[in-house]
């Protein structure tokens, strides 16, 4: 693969940060920006490219998060870059509702063809991975004329009412934003790590299918939703089977089966969908972060006679698919083919795993390795035990960015270490980058020792 970058693909940290200009953009925040919104890093960004992002300063990170899963192609992709600016040429909006354009069309053929099933499907385009949650909501609800709504432990969804109910950690997501949407019930994960040993995914399975069964009834419900890796939760990864008996489930029982591949999705698990690694073919399927090179884009694509049976004016919004999004995700998805990312995510797992399998051999204090493609994590739990363990998490995230390197932490328990790099960051920078996590994991155990 031969991907040229525009910014040198190098960490270099001047002295202490934030440096001056970042220090008075923070100033300037606090007083206009709402306390509600947080960001990880004390530096702002001017530039970002491949794998670094460079801050107003001058400084230089490595960036294994992407946005969370977002700029896969690299946030400042020269084609995704040249889309953009063509069609903003044009037209920036006209509202697909009142005069549609044939960005959205092409759009909504490329999901068709890449998404698993070789079914007749249709698509709604929307703005961001909560809207096209709430949608495929809408869309199971009204095809099957039921209610009940079955999401899973661990499990996140998005901040809007609904998603909120969906989304299963309190804090910092829901506490004191209730009362929440009703008709959610939350169902057992398969969470190998955690689950009592030799749970197979079939069990797993069968045991969320009991408790559906006893606790609903599955001609109740409208719809099964679930991450095929989830996100937000800590990466976690369930048994083989759990996801095919689930889905053969659903359709055993008209429950439309909705695969919420938000942050699995557009090559990140090293093919184009996480679905395709399990052999399940979703009913509906909700995409965003991936899809559109950082523009803001997302989309329910599925079964043409559950998305058709929407009446006209059904489903829409003012922005949804929006022209320039859609130009951004065409040419993204091209990028996607043209350099093979999925491959990449493939052998960014061949280089990245057996480092982390290495360094929970050689520490303790990390109890699983798990992930898929370049959606990889660490688990931190308490020497010999698997009691998870936040502080360290947050101390080695904390040291890793100290040397220049955005580590982004996630998990129920707070102790996961996510990597969810861009798919175009060379290996050099990466393995850096991983070299810092693993000083980190090094130091921070030492701190933990009395
Ligand atoms: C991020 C995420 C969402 C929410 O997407 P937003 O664009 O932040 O609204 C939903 N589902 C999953 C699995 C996600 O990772």
């Amino acid at each position: 693969m031969t991907i040229t970058h525009r910014l040198p693909q190098e960490r270099r940290i001047t002295g202490t940060f934030p440096g001056p200009k970042s220090a008075a953009l923070t100033e300037r925040r606090r007083k206009a920006v709402s306390a509600g919104v947080s960001s990880l890093v004390p530096v702002y960004a001017a530039d970002a490219d491949g794998g670094v992002v460079v801050d107003v300063d001058g400084n230089s990170f490595i960036d294994l998060g992407a946005g969370i899963a977002v700029t896969s192609v690299g946030a400042s992709n020269p084609a995704v870059a040249a889309a953009v600016t063509e069609q903003s040429t044009h037209f920036a909006h006209t509202c697909f509702t009142i005069t549609p354009y044939e960005g959205y069309v092409e759009v909504a053929e490329l999901l068709a063809e890449l998404t698993p099933g070789d079914h007749e499907k249709r698509s709604a385009l929307f703005n961001s991975g909560a809207e096209a949650v709430e949608n495929a909501i809408k869309v199971a609800r009204l095809a099957t004329g039921r209610d009940a709504v079955v999401a899973f432990d661990h499990a996140y969804h998005g901040r809007t009412n609904l998603t909120m109910a969906l989304t299963a950690k309190a804090m910092p997501y829901k506490t004191n934003f209730g009362p929440f949407a009703p008709e959610v019930y939350r169902m057992p994960m398969s969470y190998p790590f955690r689950d009592e040993a030799g749970l197979s995914g079939v069990d797993a399975a069968n045991r969320a299918i009991l408790a559906i069964e006893k606790q609903l009834g599955g001609d109740q419900v409208a719809a099964l939703i679930i991450e095929p890796i989830q996100g937000e939760g800590g990466f976690i990864v369930p048994a083989p089977g759990f996801l095919p008996t689930l889905s053969a489930w659903a359709t055993a029982n008209g429950v439309v089966f909705i695969a919420d591949e938000v942050q699995t999705g557009f090559a990140r698990t090293g093919s184009w969908f996480a679905s395709d690694d399990e052999g399940i073919v979703p009913d509906l399927m909700t995409l965003a972060k991936g899809i559109a090179g950082g523009l803001p884009l997302a989309a329910v694509v599925g079964r043409a006679e559950l998305m058709d049976a929407v009446h006209p004016g059904g489903l829409g919004g003012t922005y949804g698919g929006n022209p320039i999004a859609c130009a951004a995700a065409v040419a993204s998805i091209a990028q996607m083919r043209e350099h093979d990312l999925a491959g990449r995510a493939r052998h960014i797992e061949e280089i990245v795993m057996p480092r982390l399998r290495a360094l929970a051999d050689a520490t303790g204090v990390i109890g699983d390795v798990r992930g898929r493609g370049a959606m990889l994590a660490i688990e931190f739990v308490r020497p010999g035990t698997a009691e998870p363990d936040a502080d360290i998490t947050k101390r080695v995230a904390a040291a890793a960015l100290e040397a220049g390197v955005i580590i982004l932490t996630c998990g129920t328990y707070g102790n996961v270490i996510r990597l969810l790099p861009s798919l175009v960051i060379d290996d050099a920078l990466l393995l850096e980058g991983i070299g810092v996590l693993e000083d980190a994991v090094h130091a921070s155990q030492k701190g933990n020792t009395p």
